[in-house]
């Protein structure tokens, strides 16, 4: 009740709820009462949690930020989701997102934008929080729900937990089924909690993750369990600072919490190494490719006959025309463009198998340090504190918009895990976080070591 009294009130102005299925909510915590009384509770019993609108949730609003999926509510429940309800948490509602997940500002849903809790210094202007899991970060930042489910493409969980002082993790690529969640990109999507605190991430995570013989990508491995990890310290272990990330023209606030964050874990007992990663500059334009190939590909099923929105028109192929043209914003069209140029015949060898093959050098960069000893990565999470609503620069240039992602794409073109931790505020008071990269399926340092840093 106090969470949905907390929504009642903010989210008419911050706009992270698509939805707020409080009747459920409110049959979910009395069934969870009832396995308390009776001495079943599970790890997440009674935990009230916002789940991304990209997740499909049985029986209620599931429409990934866009218009083309109105009046969807499908027939299944995805294996996060279910895995969270088997341990005992409850359902708030639905989280605003960009449209199918593409965007970095959460400014492309249909919905409208998602406003920042946070706001600098004795200035009035609304920020972004970040996104494409802008929803759910907002929501966790604002107290608006206990954690949030969220996913990573090329960022979506680390940045939008970046700009909003919230805890955000990508797990390894498989380690969470994609099965139930609208797909974007299906060779780089991953699930994920925000969550308040490192702790309460690892705790999230234990329950989202696991096998699922529906997910052909799921890995078949025993899920350990992520909060005992966490006090776990760093003392031994080797961090690897990639000369590659120091951009030109990073902020100085930036550089210190970077040399800052180093620090933590050194008076812990880590060392810290200088490590190259040569292909990084290479990550963004690849994953430009790559994802928007995915997702032209993906997107073909909506066509106004299997799901939402129908525009008619004279015949069939102009009722498909008519609900796309109506159905997808103009992110997720220049999207659609993009990936139909890039795979079709006569470019297909010069952009996607290239871009293929460069994501092949990325992975091998990573694989090459972690042979030769490096535990994780820290690198900072975003290049810059949370920009305003509108911002003009991003409008005008999307390149600028995808540049939010420069340190966080390459993680999901190596199928990594990354968490971003909140560590410092910048000169106007705005959060500031720094990520952790780690080997595969060692998601355990990532939370040991984004624990000290926290
Ligand atoms: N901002 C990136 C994009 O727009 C990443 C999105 C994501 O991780 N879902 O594609």
């Amino acid at each position: 009740e106090a969470y949905l009294g907390a929504i009642a009130a903010a989210n008419p102005k911050l706009n992270a709820y698509v939805a707020v299925t409080d009747d459920q909510a409110r049959e979910m915590a009395a069934a969870s009462d009832e396995r308390l009384a009776a001495g079943k509770g599970g790890p997440l019993e009674g935990i009230p949690l916002g789940i991304k609108d990209l997740f499909g949730t049985k029986g209620s609003h599931t429409q990934a930020g866009s218009h083309i999926l109105d009046g969807f509510k499908p027939e299944y429940e995805s294996t996060v989701t279910a895995n969270l309800w088997r341990d005992g948490a409850v359902m708030l509602g639905k989280l605003n997102m960009d449209e199918f997940a593409m965007g970095s500002s959460n400014e492309t849903s249909y919905y409208g934008p998602v406003i920042n809790p946070w706001r600098g210094e004795g200035s009035n202007l609304d920020l972004v929080p970040g996104g494409s899991s802008g929803g759910s970060a907002a929501a966790v930042s604002a107290w608006l729900c206990a954690g949030a489910t969220a996913t990573d493409t090329g960022g979506s969980i680390r940045q939008p937990a970046a700009f909003t002082g919230t805890v955000g993790i990508k797990p390894t690529y498989g380690r969470c089924s994609r099965w139930g969640v609208v797909a974007f990109a299906s060779s780089l999507d991953q699930a994920g909690p925000i969550a308040r605190t490192v702790e309460d991430a690892a705790l999230l995570m234990t329950s989202m993750s696991g096998f699922d013989p529906k997910d052909s990508t799921s890995a078949d491995l025993a899920v350990p369990d992520f909060a005992a990890a966490v006090e776990r310290g760093v003392k031994g272990l080797v961090i690897g600072v990639p000369r590659e990330y120091r951009m030109d023209g990073m902020p100085e606030e930036i550089e210190a919490l970077w040399r800052q964050g180093l620090e933590w874990l050194r008076a812990e007992g880590a060392t810290v190494r200088d490590i190259s990663l040569p292909h990084t500059k290479y990550a963004l334009p690849a994953y430009y490719i790559v994802a928007p190939a995915e997702a032209s590909s993906n997107l073909a099923r909506y066509d106004g006959v299997k799901y939402g929105l129908r525009v008619s028109g004279k015949d069939i192929t102009d009722m498909y025309e008519l609900t796309r043209a109506a159905g997808f914003g103009r992110e997720v069209k220049r999207r659609v463009m993009i990936g139909t140029y890039v795979l079709s015949a006569g470019y297909y060898d010069a952009y996607y198998v290239r871009a293929q093959k460069v994501r092949t050098l990325i992975k091998r960069d990573f694989e090459a340090v972690f042979a030769d000893g490096v535990d994780a990565i820290l690198t900072p999470a975003t290049p810059s504190a949370a920009f305003g609503v509108g911002d003009e620069d991003m409008k005008a240039d999307p390149v600028k918009m995808y540049l939010n992602d420069v340190f966080t794409v390459t993680v999901n073109m190596a199928g990594l895990p990354g968490i971003a931790v909140p560590a410092g505020k910048d000169a106007s008071g705005l959060p500031l976080g720094l990520q952790l990269i780690g080997k595969p399926f060692d998601e355990e340092t990532l939370f040991a070591a984004g624990r000290v840093i926290e």
